[in-house]
């Protein structure tokens, strides 16, 4: 009988904690950290939803990573028996003759994707708490689905630990080190453990901890904000998640409890984070005003008067595609970072590859363009802000 692989699994977040899941399925001896716990509201993570979407972007190149997330997802569901992500659907909005739109079109076209095309009547027939411009559309996504972020998190770890893996939560890794001889050292205020990988997935911590990737992941605040419809049947019609573009970039989600829609902005409004030890909490009246005014445009039937606000932080890169492979150089530790706002959806998916990378070097699912220092690092973006999420 062969010996485990030993791995350790450097922050139980969104990508983290189903890092541990896949990896302890698979029989590896797994050592999580997290310098908090799994679920935490401090990171990327925070929030309440997340919004899934069988054509991320519109990007083909994403198809078969949406694939493999959708049956993850149901696969942990069923492992845990918890209720993580609700098929509701997801609208994208915006004017019919943006290439962003056309891309999402042809794409969920020509790969067979469930969706429909709604003009402005039927849009604001079939889901009135809209308003759409002149010369916009609509396109309906009926694989859409919203995640519950939190709960998601915390089953990927609880499963992960009922398979025999170990969290060492509230610790903090401080250096992430190939060990001379082979395999990795991982350091923390209680020691350094030596194992064969390491997984490194610390969100919008990666350029305190890996300082040398080729390419810095640009660290920005993104605020949620929480509003009460004042129509009694704003969900009466199904509430599906949505994207919008122009007049605002903004996305939406009916809140799990069926109270509230919580709202965000696309990344032109997100304000650098220096440190992300000391994310500024407190919402500006100028951020609130931009949510007023689009809510004013775009959807009259909510109140523009919050019932909550919250700061989250995600690492964004040029490209906008997530960093995702060996650290260049290091064949034993492998990078999960820059998701660019759109990674939950694709969390689980994540989750396989990096125990494909960890315990066999290398995988079948189509990542390398996502390579660290591949064309990833330097390419503009293909897919458009204006479809995020
Ligand atoms: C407000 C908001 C809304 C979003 N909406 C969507 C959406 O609708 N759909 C979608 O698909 N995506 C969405 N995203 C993006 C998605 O949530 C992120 O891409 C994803 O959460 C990133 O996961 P991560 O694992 O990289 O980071 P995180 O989930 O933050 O995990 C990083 C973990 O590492 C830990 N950590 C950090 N440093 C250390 C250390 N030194 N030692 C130990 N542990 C450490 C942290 O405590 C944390 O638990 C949204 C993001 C935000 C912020």
């Amino acid at each position: 009988m062969s010996i485990p692989k030993r791995v350790a699994v450097i922050g139980a977040g969104s990508m983290g904690s189903q890092a541990m899941w896949r990896l302890a399925a698979r029989g590896a001896e797994v050592i999580g950290y997290d310098r908090y716990a799994p679920g935490h509201d401090r990171g990327a993570a925070g929030g309440e939803s997340r919004i899934f979407r069988a054509a991320h972007l519109g990007e083909a190149r994403y198809i078969p990573l949406l694939r493999l997330a959708d049956g993850l997802w149901e696969q942990l569901q069923a492992e845990t028996g918890r209720s993580l992500r609700r098929r509701s659907g997801s609208l994208v909005m915006g004017e019919a003759a943006s290439p962003a739109m056309r891309l999402l079109l042809s794409t969920s076209a020509a790969n067979g994707l469930d969706h429909e095309v709604l003009d402005r009547e039927e849009l604001e027939r079939r889901y009135p708490q809209h308003r759409l411009p002149d010369g916009h559309t609509a396109v309906l996504d009926r694989l859409g689905a919203v995640i519950r972020p939190e709960a998601s998190i915390q089953a990927a770890a609880a499963r992960a630990e009922q398979s025999g893996a170990r969290l060492h939560r509230y610790t903090t890794v401080r250096e992430v080190v190939p060990a001379t001889g082979g395999g990795v050292q991982i350091v923390t205020d209680q020691g350094t453990d030596h194992v064969d990988a390491a997984v490194v997935t610390v969100g919008p911590w990666i350029n305190t901890l890996l300082p040398d990737l080729p390419q810095t992941v640009d660290v920005r605040r993104v605020v949620c904000s929480w509003h009460l419809p004042t129509r009694h049947d704003w969900f009466a019609a199904g509430a599906p998640a949505f994207v919008r573009s122009t007049p605002h970039d903004c996305f939406g989600i009916p809140s799990p409890d069926g109270i509230s829609v919580k709202l965000g902005l696309s990344y032109a409004y997100h304000l650098p984070v220096p440190d992300p030890d000391r994310l500024d909490r407190t919402v500006r009246p100028e951020e609130l005003g931009t949510f007023r005014e689009l809510i004013g445009e775009l959807m009259p039937d909510l109140n523009p008067d919050p019932i909550r606000m919250s700061a989250y932080m995600e690492g964004y890169t040029k490209s906008g595609n997530p960093l995702v492979g060996h650290v260049p150089g290091e064949d034993d530790i492998v990078v999960m970072a820059g998701f660019s706002g759109s990674g939950f959806k694709i969390s689980p998916a994540m989750g396989e590859i990096a125990a494909d990378l960890a315990l066999d070097g290398t995988t079948e699912h189509p990542v390398d363009f996502l390579a660290p220092a591949g064309p990833n690092a330097v390419s503009p973006a293909t897919s458009s802000p204006e479809v995020g999420k």
